[in-house]
């Protein structure tokens, strides 16, 4: 059973037993009362009966006090009934009682009939009468029934006495009952009180210890922890909430509202205001703090540097858990690793525009330019211009890179300066450049604009003291939209280029279908280059030249053939511009070499002698280290019969230390050097003073207008003229009629050389006319 019910219950029996005992005192009140009525009801009785004593004959004086006495009785006798109330009266009943109480009626009854007799006594005549009804008589009557009422009153004690005992029984049974109640009440009382102490001190030390744990929980984590009632005021913290709460922590203390920390910390200068005043920034925080807006989580930030993330917890009474913890490092991480990302986006922009650029020149790289040409050839007709330096080669390997660098610079700067807003001009290769011209141009526009870059081109430059010659050669093409592809329309504008470059450079040509043959053609032998090189297809020929005095064999030019196996003996200019843009340039100059060198050993072996042996050497070949060392060991001896002929076209004034270097070791070794295609425009006096060579050659195309025009005759003998200040001999080249051959021997040429003596011949021919098996003038 619970406590509160077992309470309930004692309570119960407690009340129960509590008003059995006041009824029980009640009753002995009320005993008590009939005692003492009982005693004044004998009393009055005994009045009446001294009275009775005292006058044997009742006169009307004693009659009225007995009377009285009878009258009081009764009261006595009524009280006893009247005086109860209905449940006293059961009460009386169970208690016994009802004896007593009939003991009373008859009181009453037999005072009635004492009162009627009194009554007859009362009366005037009373005295008078007789008999049964004499005074005497009366009297006697009267005697018997006071009497009657004496036993009555008698017997009414030992009922009161019986009533007495019960009653007092009842109740010190009743408060014996309660003692014991209330005795056993308080005994559970007091168990329940014991238990309750103990329960209290168990709660009391778990408390305690739960208090101690968290303590030592907030004490140990890493993280700042506080708790805050629900007026927002600081029950309790740890060391490290404080530290981050406030720069100086010892001034956070319990009992402190968040609105007196914050304050009290940001003008201690504790949080980052990020330009708000302390007031404004306290104000807006507390305002959260009022209007309750506390989120699961707040990122701040700390003067330093140094970020906190605050979590708010409230309880259902209202307390607030707030952490704070930590998060700088995090933060820090974070920022890096955003900032390097954006420098990262960055960079990867900056490289994506670069990647469009040319870095050199600043122009569209070739990247730019395909992107651009792909969009526009989709849906309009595309016209650009290619364009390819001259003798760009020459500066770079003379002047230095830098030199070149400005070259290409400077023809950007041409470029932007000739193309209009809507043109792209674009850098695509080493010195190869492309306008894409702006929608609508057409093929005669691009040439005229291509014609106006060249005129400026050709303008001299000066890189430092020394001044750069260089051209430009122009390819033009158009392609309609969806009918031509990007690489065709590029290929067009590379067919048309070759030609600029092929009819003599720095000119203008316009892409037409003829072209595409030639360049198919060209490509197709491109092809074949390598291998026929390794076949042994490229050979020697040989062009006689001739003693202009007697027009004796004088030597032989060495002039290298494709001997295709298709398309027949195929001249230089058929392979090796592709040569040169294969870089097999100076393999072929080396077979050559070889072969003749073989070839001229195997004659001599045959006792025919040649004067002299003349070879076509590129100035990068001479460079190549192993050439020197080849052209020892080839040539052991006889060294002055063999000359090499050198294109001198350094197109700045400046020699070029390591060609001059071979040049002289070639001297030295016994080697005679020529100056090939004097004139041409490659060659110049300054390269004949560097070169000092033992021969110049006028061009051919000097002596083809020989007997036509005047000015290239007085051309030939002011070069004539200057050799032979400067000690050098002069060949003439390009000789095909008797009448140029006797006018160059007047001029005073010391060698002739042209179809007018013989035209380039095989090794097998050659062997046959210098055995003299035909009739060729060679052997005159
Ligand atoms: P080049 O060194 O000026 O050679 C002379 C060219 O003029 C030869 O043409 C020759 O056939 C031509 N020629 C000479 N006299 C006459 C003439 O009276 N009438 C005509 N129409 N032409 C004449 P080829 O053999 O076609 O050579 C062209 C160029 O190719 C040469 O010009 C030379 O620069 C180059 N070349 C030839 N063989 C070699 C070689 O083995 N190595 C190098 N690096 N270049 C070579
Ligand atoms: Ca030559
Ligand atoms: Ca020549």
């Amino acid at each position: 059973m619970r406590l509160g019910q077992t309470l309930a219950l004692f309570a119960l029996i407690l009340a129960l037993l509590t008003g059995m005992s006041f009824l029980g005192y009640r009753y002995l009140t009320l005993a008590s009362e009939y005692r003492a009525r009982n005693m004044i009801h004998l009393s009055l009785v005994h009045d009446a009966m001294d009275i009775l004593a005292a006058n044997p004959v009742i006169r009307p004086e004693a009659a009225r006090q007995i009377k009285v006495l009878a009258e009081r009785a009764d009261a006595q006798a009524h009280w006893c009934i009247d005086n109860l109330s209905m449940v006293e009266r059961k009460g009386f009943e169970l208690l016994g009682a009802s004896a007593a109480l009939d003991l009373c009626h008859q009181g009453i009854e037999e005072t009635h009939k004492m009162t009627a007799l009194l009554d007859q006594l009362l009366q005037e005549d009373a005295i008078r009468q007789s008999g049964a009804n004499s005074p005497f008589a009366r009297n006697l009557q009267l005697l018997a029934s006071v009497e009657r009422l004496e036993r009555l009153s008698h017997a009414f004690h030992p009922h009161v006495n019986m009533i007495e005992d019960r009653l007092v029984r009842i109740v010190e049974g009743g408060t014996a009952v309660i003692s014991l109640c209330l005795a056993l009440f308080f005994v559970g009382l007091s168990r329940q009180m014991i238990r309750s102490w103990q329960t209290q001190a168990q709660q009391t030390r778990d408390l305690n210890r739960m208090t101690q744990r968290v303590a030592a929980a907030m004490g140990a984590s890493g993280d700042g922890f506080a708790i805050f009632d629900d007026e927002n005021r600081l029950v309790t913290c740890n060391d490290t909430y404080r530290e981050l709460s406030h720069a100086h922590p010892e001034e956070v203390k319990p009992g402190m509202s968040l609105g007196e920390i914050l304050v009290g910390a940001v003008h201690a200068g504790h949080y980052a205001l990020h330009g708000s005043t302390p007031e404004e920034f306290a104000a807006s925080y507390n305002l959260r703090i009022e209007s309750r807006d506390f989120r699961a989580e707040t990122q701040l930030e700390l003067a330093g540097d140094r970020h906190i993330i605050a979590r708010v917890n409230e309880t259902d009474f209202g307390d607030k858990v707030v952490t704070r913890s930590e998060i700088t490092q995090l933060v820090r991480n974070e920022r890096q690793q955003r900032e390097a990302a954006e420098a990262l986006k960055e960079a990867k922009d900056r490289i994506e525009q670069q990647s469009l650029r040319d870095p050199l020149t600043k122009l569209a790289n070739r990247r730019h330019l395909d992107q651009e040409l792909a969009r526009r050839l989709s849906h309009e007709t595309v016209t650009l211009v290619r364009i390819d330096l001259d003798r760009f080669k020459k500066i770079n390997d003379i002047l230095g890179h830098e030199a070149g660098d400005f070259v290409l610079c400077h023809v950007a700067d041409v470029l932007r300066k000739h193309t209009k807003s809507g043109d792209l001009p674009a850098r695509v290769g080493g010195d190869e450049y492309v306008i894409l011209c702006q929608a609508g141009t057409t093929l005669r526009q691009a040439e005229v604009l291509a014609k106006r870059v060249l005129a400026e081109v050709l303008q001299p430059v000066s890189w430092g003291n020394k001044r750069c010659n260089f051209g430009a050669s122009f390819g033009v093409a158009c392609g309609e939209a969806g009918a031509m592809s990007a690489s065709e329309l590029l290929s067009n504008a590379d067919a048309a280029l070759y030609r600029a470059k092929a009819s003599g450079r720095a000119t203008v040509e316009v892409f037409t279908s003829e072209m595409r043959q030639e360049a198919q053609a060209e490509r197709a032998l491109a092809d074949q280059l390598q291998e026929a090189l390794e076949r042994g297809e490229i050979v020697p020929f040989y062009h006689t030249q001739h003693d202009a005095r007697t027009w004796h064999l004088a030597g032989l030019e060495v002039l290298a053939r494709w001997d295709h196996p298709s398309l027949g003996v195929l001249p230089p200019s058929r392979f090796l511009g592709l040569a040169k843009q294969l870089g097999l340039e100076a393999e072929i100059d080396g077979q050559i070499f070889e072969a003749a060198v073989q070839q001229v050993t195997a004659l001599r072996d045959m006792d025919i002698h040649v004067p002299r042996v003349a070879f076509n050497v590129s100035a990068p070949r001479i460079m190549e280290p192993g050439f020197l060392d080849t052209v020892q060991s080839r040539i052991p001896d006889n060294r002055d019969q063999f000359a090499f002929e050198i294109l001198e076209s350094i197109s700045c004034e400046e020699g070029d230390d390591a060609l001059i270097f071979c040049i002289d070791t070639l001297k030295d070794m016994g080697f005679q050097i020529d100056m090939d295609d004097f004139g041409s425009g490659h060659a110049s006096i300054n390269g004949v003073l560097n070169i000092e060579p033992h021969a110049i050659k006028i061009d051919r195309n000097i002596i083809f207008p020989l007997g036509k025009s005047e000015r290239a005759e007085r051309m030939v003998a002011s070069v004539v003229d200057l050799a032979h200040t400067l000690d050098v001999k002069i060949i003439a080249e390009g000789v095909d009629t008797l009448d140029k051959a006797k006018l160059l021997r007047q001029i005073g040429c010391d060698t002739l050389q042209g179809f007018y003596f013989s035209k380039p011949r095989s090794f097998a021919d050659l062997k046959l006319n210098l055995l003299g098996v035909d009739q060729d003038r060679s052997v005159i």
